[in-house]
């Protein structure tokens, strides 16, 4: 058993300040431009691929060959202290290539990953499309349907995706979609619909509240025909797979829910990231700001909401730590993850307003960056699994009982 240690390596110090320099040297200049503009920020994703921030050798490194896990949390953390929409535009693809690694067999991962990414040269964009319009949490509601058409070997996708990251500008689409209606969720499957591909479309793009530099909308699959090598994990094994369900016994998880467990912690960083942003900025604000002649850091009124964040920040750092640790060396027990998720989305958008409170008239301005950080950091209660979603994944993992 190794010693006991919080310390991070040489390597992962590196890539901290490295990753901290892109999102303070490039990330918080153009921030606030992209979110006004809520345009996906291509110039800004081609720079992370010119410098190796961008890519899939750049996941490979910082998720493989890393047996703490810690790398991606420690560098998420920093690009999202830098901005969460410009962030999120980095990283989206990364939700795709990861449904891809759950699912796919290794000659699937080896085709479909690079091509999520691209080159440094000509990026390209990935997005994972699960949520529908009448079922996000529900993931048994999913009407979108994929047929196997054995003449052609092909599979038929028909249905609708919902707020899809990346959605319609992507490269590669990685679909989950029913094969078997009468099975619920476990009658699901995950599929990858190759770049250029007829009958996947673009339906709106939605307006939203925060991360607005990132593209979210809707994918639409009008008859969309792909190989029968695009199924993910290949038929021989979705058909074995079916057949237990089948029988009554239990069969694996959700398509969708693993590739969300994985990433669960990851998610959780990038919430750290805006929330540290926030409490940084609102510590400094304090010790600037003067009022009745003194610096308003001076009341302790002030003084112990930074105190009571920055107890929080530490605490939910270890939570986000360990969880990355215990999702690499595959220990999950109570769903430690989706705790991680919960604890670190409610700290982003309490920290992000608490920060709004202590800058006054300005933090309500877009002059400041809090406002903004605070829109930003509510969508880490919703997507990837809603707070309540996260309770009730955690009530049922610590009780053992079926709470619905
Ligand atoms: C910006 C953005 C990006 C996104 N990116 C992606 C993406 O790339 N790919 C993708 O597939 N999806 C994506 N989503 C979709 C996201 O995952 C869903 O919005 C989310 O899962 C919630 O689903 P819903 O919106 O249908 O809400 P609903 O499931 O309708 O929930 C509505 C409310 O009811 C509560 N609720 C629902 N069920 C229960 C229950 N059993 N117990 C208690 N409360 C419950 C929820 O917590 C929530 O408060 C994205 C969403 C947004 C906004």
């Amino acid at each position: 058993m190794a010693e006991f240690s919080l310390e991070l390596s040489e390597d992962q110090l590196t890539l901290q300040k490295w990753v901290h320099d892109f999102a303070e040297g490039v990330l918080r200049p153009q921030a606030a431009e992209w979110d006004e503009r809520e345009e996906f920020p291509y110039p800004v994703v081609q720079e992370a691929a010119s410098i190796g921030l961008y890519g899939w050798e750049f996941m490979a490194e910082i998720m493989r060959n890393d047996p703490t896990g810690l790398s991606t949390p420690v560098a998420l953390e920093e690009l999202f202290w830098g901005d969460a929409g410009l962030g999120m535009s980095i990283m989206g693809t990364g939700l795709a290539a990861a449904g891809i690694a759950a699912g796919g067999t290794r000659e699937q991962v080896i085709e479909w990953v690079p091509q999520c990414y691209g080159t440094a040269d000509k990026i390209a964009l990935g997005a994972f499309c699960a949520s529908e319009p009448d079922a996000g949490s529900d993931v048994g509601g999913y009407r979108a349907r994929a047929k196997y058409d054995e003449a052609t070997d092909e599979w038929v996708l028909n249905g609708t995706k919902a707020w899809i990251t990346n959605g319609g500008i992507a490269d590669v689409h990685v679909v989950v979609a029913v094969v078997d209606p009468a099975l619920g969720s476990k009658g699901h499957a995950s599929f990858v619909v190759p770049p250029g591909t007829d009958g996947l479309s673009m339906g709106q793009k939605y307006a939203k509240h925060g991360i607005r530099a990132s593209h979210t909308a809707e994918v639409v699959l009008d008859d969309c025909r792909i190989p029968g090598r695009c199924l993910l994990g290949g038929k021989e094994k979705l058909d074995e797979r079916l057949a237990r369900v089948r029988e009554g016994q239990s069969g694996n998880s959700q398509a969708a829910m693993q590739t969300f467990e994985a990433t669960r912690p990851s998610v959780a960083a990038q919430a750290l990231g805006i929330a540290r942003a926030a409490y940084e900025y609102s510590l400094d604000y304090a010790k600037e700001r003067h009022a009745f002649g003194r610096p308003i850091i001076e009341n302790q009124s002030i003084a112990f909401m930074l105190a009571d964040i920055a107890t929080e920040l530490e605490a939910t750092r270890m939570l986000v730590w360990r969880a990355a640790w215990l999702g690499k060396q595959k220990k999950f027990k109570y769903a430690e993850g989706s705790m991680a998720k919960l604890k670190a989305g409610r700290l982003a958008v309490h920290s992000t307003e608490r920060a709004m409170q202590i800058l006054g008239g300005y933090g309500y301005t877009r002059e400041y960056p809090v406002e903004r950080w605070h829109r930003d950091a509510k969508i880490y209660d919703i997507f990837e699994g809603t707070e309540q979603i996260q309770q009730l994944v955690i009530s049922r993992a610590i009780s053992g009982m079926r709470i619905v």
